[in-house]
């Protein structure tokens, strides 16, 4: 199924919210413009990418620039958006994205296992473990969490997902 910018369908949705399955969200660097915005300008010159400190955006569908939280974490340098010479981004001052983390079932906590490996890699201090038996399981504040990625790579079972807050953000279904 091809890539839709107006949402997350109603059950991939659910699920997702549910912290149950992982959609694979369509994530576009910071401060890029909306999605039908982003595509018009954007001639896939992949110079944000070559611009990007970390290496985290990649080249997806189209020659369009992803943002992959699997490579590592935004720094929110802005260097994607100042290399950008075809107005495919606002200007990076405001909120970069509506992103954040969403942790799954395929969490070791959920098989009786400590590991604090997220929330050890995150620099906001947006992931906390609420004492809980027989395991605490990590709880994302939302509204520490900038999305950044930094707990993906750190999660030893990929259980941790980057996704939108809304169904606002578009996904590969
Ligand atoms: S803001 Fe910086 S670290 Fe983040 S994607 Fe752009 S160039 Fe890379
Ligand atoms: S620098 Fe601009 S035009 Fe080039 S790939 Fe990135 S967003 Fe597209
Ligand atoms: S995405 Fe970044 S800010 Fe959010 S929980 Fe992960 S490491 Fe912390």
């Amino acid at each position: 199924m091809g890539r839709s910018r107006i949402g997350v369908p109603d059950r991939s949705r659910r699920a997702l919210l549910a912290g149950r399955a992982r959609a694979t969200p369509l994530l576009r660097p910071p401060w890029a413009r909306d999605e039908a915005g982003f595509t018009a300008a954007c001639t896939a010159c992949n110079a944000c990418a070559e611009a990007c400190p970390p290496a985290v955006l990649v080249r997806g569908g189209g020659g369009f620039p992803e943002f992959d939280p699997a490579r590592g974490e935004c720094t929110f340098c802005g260097d994607c958006a100042a290399a950008c010479g075809e107005g495919a981004f606002v200007a990076p001052t405001g909120r970069p994205w509506a992103l954040r983390a969403w942790i799954g079932d395929a969490c070791l906590a959920g098989a009786g296992v400590v590991c604090w490996s997220c929330r050890d890699a995150c620099g906001e201090s947006a992931i906390r473990f609420p004492p809980a038996l027989p395991v605490a399981r990590p709880q994302v504040a939302a509204d520490r969490c900038t999305g950044c990625g930094g707990c993906v790579g750190a999660c030893p079972t990929s259980a941790i997902t980057i996704a939108g807050a809304s169904a606002e953000v578009p996904v590969v279904a």
